[in-house]
């Protein structure tokens, strides 16, 4: 049965597939010209320390409206990597997530980076002139790459990653868990963080060797001196057993929801009062 939908869809979905490629264009098109105006914007998502409960850091998460609601990040960032617009756009998150922090005091900012930006030779240069131009301590930002650039490109990738260090700039393996990077990889790259997927993080919910995986991973990590963030933290529970584990930072709705900086702003000072 499967067989035979298959077979008719190549014939039966043509228009249907022109529609689509439309579609993408007309995105595409839309997207060019909310960058233009500077309509994408980033958010900001919480990080909380596991031992003092109290905010570290937080992670600057890109965010389009339209007229006709949102579209989602991870529509539209693979849009402009294939659309020739990512460089343009991971630099203006990072320009405006950096001046909304220059307001933070000393908290970390943690910034996505897209395996094309890392690979572009312009980059270091870029980073690093945005940073001197807004009087930014390079040792507060924190970037995120995932690791398919680390296969893909390992030998550009290396080369960004060494040259950004050097200025104080970390590193962080995003989305740790749910690919093939290893372990050793995180010290090959000189990465200072890693992040764990949440995919791996609800593995813990599921009966079975979730926990025992996400256990061992947490100790290797902190073995080779590695700190552990871990991502979707949504319940009390994830929180009590990732922090026993060997987490040293949580992140997830339970501790704080991607919002804007004037509410991140009232949580930081409450934060502040709190301690
Ligand atoms: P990421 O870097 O792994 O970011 C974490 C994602 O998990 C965010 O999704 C965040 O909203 C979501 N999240 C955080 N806590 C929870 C939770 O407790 N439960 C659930 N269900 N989700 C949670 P978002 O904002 O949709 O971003 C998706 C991905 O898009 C990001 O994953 C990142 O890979 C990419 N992205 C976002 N902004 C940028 C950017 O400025 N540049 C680049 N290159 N990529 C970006
Ligand atoms: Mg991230
Ligand atoms: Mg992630
Ligand atoms: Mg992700």
């Amino acid at each position: 049965k499967a067989k035979e939908t298959g077979r008719g869809k190549a014939y039966a979905y043509v228009p249907e597939l022109d529609a689509e490629r439309k579609q993408i264009a007309t995105l595409e098109g839309q997207l060019r010209q909310a960058l233009a105006r500077d309509e994408i914007k980033p958010v900001f998502q919480p990080l909380v320390s596991t031992s003092t409960q109290r905010i570290c850091g937080v992670e600057a998460l890109a965010r389009w409206q339209t007229e006709t609601g949102s579209v989602a990040p991870d529509v539209f960032i693979p849009l402009a990597e294939r659309s020739g617009m990512i460089d343009e756009l991971g630099m203006k998150i990072l320009a405006s997530s950096i001046c909304a922090a220059a307001q933070w005091g000393t908290l970390g900012l943690s910034v996505n980076i897209s395996p094309i930006q890392l690979c572009n030779p312009n980059f270091v240069e870029g980073v690093v002139a945005l940073l001197e131009k807004e009087k930014f301590d390079a040792r507060r930002l924190t970037l995120e790459i995932t690791e398919g650039v680390l296969i893909s490109n390992p030998d550009q990738a290396r080369r960004a990653i060494t040259s950004l260090k050097t200025y104080g700039i970390k590193f962080a393996l995003d989305d740790f868990g749910c690919g093939f990077a290893s372990i050793g990889a995180l010290r090959q790259f000189g990465f200072d963080r890693m992040k764990l997927d949440r995919s791996l993080v609800w593995g813990l919910d599921d009966s079975g060797s979730g926990s025992g995986v996400l256990s061992a991973t947490i100790a290797l990590a902190t073995a080779l001196k590695i700190p552990v963030t871990a991502e979707g933290i949504e319940t009390e529970r994830q929180a009590e057993a990732l922090g026993l584990a060997g987490c040293d930072q949580l992140q997830g709705y339970l501790v704080g929801r991607p919002m804007g900086a004037e509410e991140l702003e009232v949580l930081i000072l409450r934060d502040r009062q709190a301690a």
